[in-house]
């Protein structure tokens, strides 16, 4: 049997995001939103409905345009990651759920810096990866049947989606009906093997996706 994780990242976005919650909330399906701090300042209300509703938030960054093992100027790091901290403030789960971004979703070194790893490590945070991509911003439709093939071939996947207007999440529905009707359940927590750090302790390594550049 298959199990799913549903995220949602590089929201809230003001139509997008109210949508997917109706979506989720129709099938009783709690997920998990990683937010950019940027997008964050001005749509809070959309954050707090879903915190409200057992989603949980995480932070991904506060403006998502390099990915942290990318940028070599001290500071930058930690400010991505704090400021985003600090406005989604009392929405934050214990475990301090954190996303890296890379280019196109691949898991290498481009996802975190030393500074970056520190910074997650002293702050108890979560970081929190993935094992499905089926790249809703490249194919709107066609991201339901890669997501489902992909799925189906793992006992518990975790997708990265995005609640952004590129007109993919009108598909969430008929995602969530047809992975449920091949027998998949769907589970709000992560499976382990995509969370490296838990609560700021290392549970597997993490070299891979650390580059030294900045170290
Ligand atoms: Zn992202």
């Amino acid at each position: 049997m298959t199990t799913i994780t549903l995220s949602f990242d590089n929201g809230p976005d003001p139509d997008t995001t109210p949508a997917v919650l109706d979506t989720l909330a129709r099938h009783d399906i709690r997920s998990t939103f990683f937010v950019l701090g940027d997008k964050l300042r001005d749509r809070r209300a959309i954050a707090e409905r879903a915190h409200e509703e057992g989603h949980w938030v995480g932070n991904h960054t506060f403006n998502h345009i390099v990915p942290l093992g990318m940028s070599s100027i001290e500071g930058i790091s930690t400010s991505e990651i704090a400021r985003t901290q600090d406005l989604i403030g009392d929405l934050a789960h214990p475990r301090r759920f954190f996303r890296p971004f890379g280019g196109g979703g691949i898991l290498n070194d481009n996802l975190l810096n030393r500074e970056a790893l520190r910074y997650l490590m002293e702050g108890g945070f979560t970081c929190v990866l993935w094992n499905v991509i089926p790249e809703d911003w490249i194919y709107p439709q066609g991201w339901v049947e890669r997501a489902l093939t992909l799925c189906f071939q793992r006992p518990h996947a975790l997708i990265v989606l995005h609640d952004l207007p590129t007109g993919a999440m009108t598909s969430l529905d008929r995602f969530v009906r047809t992975a449920r009707d091949r027998g998949a359940r769907f589970e709000q927590d992560f499976p382990r093997d995509c969370v490296p750090l838990e609560r700021g302790e290392l549970v597997s390594p993490m070299e891979s996706y650390v580059t030294d550049a900045s170290a």
